[in-house]
């Protein structure tokens, strides 16, 4: 029996591929009916500071991991004291807080964006003349998909800026001028092990993903080093699970680390159609111990996010994409579709990345339009 803490998308694809492998999986989630819970063989719901449920939570399974980082880090080591958690807590604990993944990045020289941790006014105004130009403002804690984001520049207002920004504890991170982002989606076993997924080429629109490209289109020497970084990092995290690391890679060349989330990535949903192995069989393997799978591309693919905002006239016709050769569709049982979140996505399988974007890029117009 595996323990699953959180109950969305990510957590119902790892149940399912869980569920192919012949484990049960046991979902802890506050919210009732949650995506993952539908397709368990146990949901339990209560709060993460339910100290008596995360008990026998834990008590009820072999071993846990993790499908969303803001689990308060009691919780985790609640649960470590009766059941194996992998990735284990510190990981989390770095990942989840933006000023200590840069710091545990900083330290050990591993590329990312020039940045300043702000926790005044004050501190704000040195890091606005610092940055020299256009930045990002971000929380250090519970930011994700450009949420608790704020652009900024040098020449604005320090005090102006940092009410507007709620007096919130901030990372303020130089702008890069990128030609791409790049994720990175990379397993380690037990036994030290790694392995790592093609490299992802992101496409956002309003912070949040909208298409992703595999492979990469960017230089073979890029890829091989982003794919070295990744490696490096989930070496130095010492993590038993699954590591996704987001890239820029800058108008003059450089790889710079942007994120870390110590779980399956929703760039990586490609693989569960286009890979031998998918990430979320490959976090159930990592996490019971077992021998990693091959990640071998068998066809180039484009997947495309289907967001809350297709649902403006109640559920799409899936007709037409379902009778497109090559077109899986994924949806993730949620009821209430809101603008910008996450519904399904499509994952389009094609001779080459271009012509599977090209694909995605009209089932996108096709369905927004109807
Ligand atoms: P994040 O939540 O940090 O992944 O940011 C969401 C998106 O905002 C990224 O995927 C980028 O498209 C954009 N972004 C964030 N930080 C920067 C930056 N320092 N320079 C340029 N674009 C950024």
């Amino acid at each position: 029996m595996l323990g699953v803490l959180g109950g969305g998308q990510l957590g119902r694809m790892f149940a399912l591929d869980a569920a192919r492998l012949g484990y049960r999986v046991h979902v802890f989630d506050p919210e009732a009916n949650c995506p993952a819970g539908q397709v368990s063989a146990i949901e339990v719901n209560a709060p993460y500071s339910d100290e008596g449920a995360l008990k026998r939570f834990a008590g009820a399974v072999d071993a846990v991991t993790y499908e969303f980082e803001n689990i308060p880090l009691r919780a985790i080591e609640v649960i470590a004291e009766l059941a194996p958690v992998r990735p284990r807590g510190e990981v989390l604990h770095i990942c989840q807080h933006r000023e200590r993944e840069k710091n545990f990045l900083a330290a050990r020289g591993i590329p990312c964006a020039p940045f300043w941790v702000v926790d005044s006014a004050e501190e704000l105004a040195d890091a606005l003349r610092a940055v020299d130009g256009p930045g990002v403002l971000k929380t250090a804690e519970f930011g994700y998909d450009g949420k608790g984001q704020m652009r900024v520049r040098t020449g604005d207002d320090p005090h102006e800026v940092w009410t507007r920004f709620g007096r919130r504890r901030a990372v303020l991170e130089g702008w890069v001028d990128f030609t791409h982002e790049l994720s990175v989606i990379c397993a380690r076993g037990l036994d030290g092990a790694t392995s790592v997924f093609p490299v992802i080429e992101n496409r956002h629109t309003d912070h949040i993903l909208d298409f992703s490209i595999i492979p990469s289109r960017v230089p073979e020497a890029a890829q091989a080093e982003a794919r070295s970084i990744a490696q490096g990092i989930v070496a130095a995290l010492d993590i038993a699970g699954i590591l996704a690391v987001e890239f820029f890679l800058s108008r003059d060349g450089r790889l710079l680390v942007n994120e870390l989330a110590p779980r399956p990535h929703n760039s990586g949903h490609f693989s569960l159609d286009a890979c031998v192995t998918s990430q979320f069989e490959q976090q159930v393997r990592a996490v019971c111990g077992l021998p990693l799978g091959s990640t071998e591309l068998l066809r180039p693919a484009a997947m495309l996010n289907l967001l809350g905002d297709l649902w403006k006239n109640g559920e799409p016709a899936w007709d037409e994409v379902l009778a497109e050769p090559d077109v899986k569709l994924h949806l993730y049982g949620k009821d209430a579709a809101r603008l910008g979140r996450k519904m399904g996505h499509i994952c389009v399988l094609a001779d080459s990345a271009d012509e599977a974007l090209r694909r995605a890029e009209r089932i996108k117009a096709s369905l927004s339009s109807a």
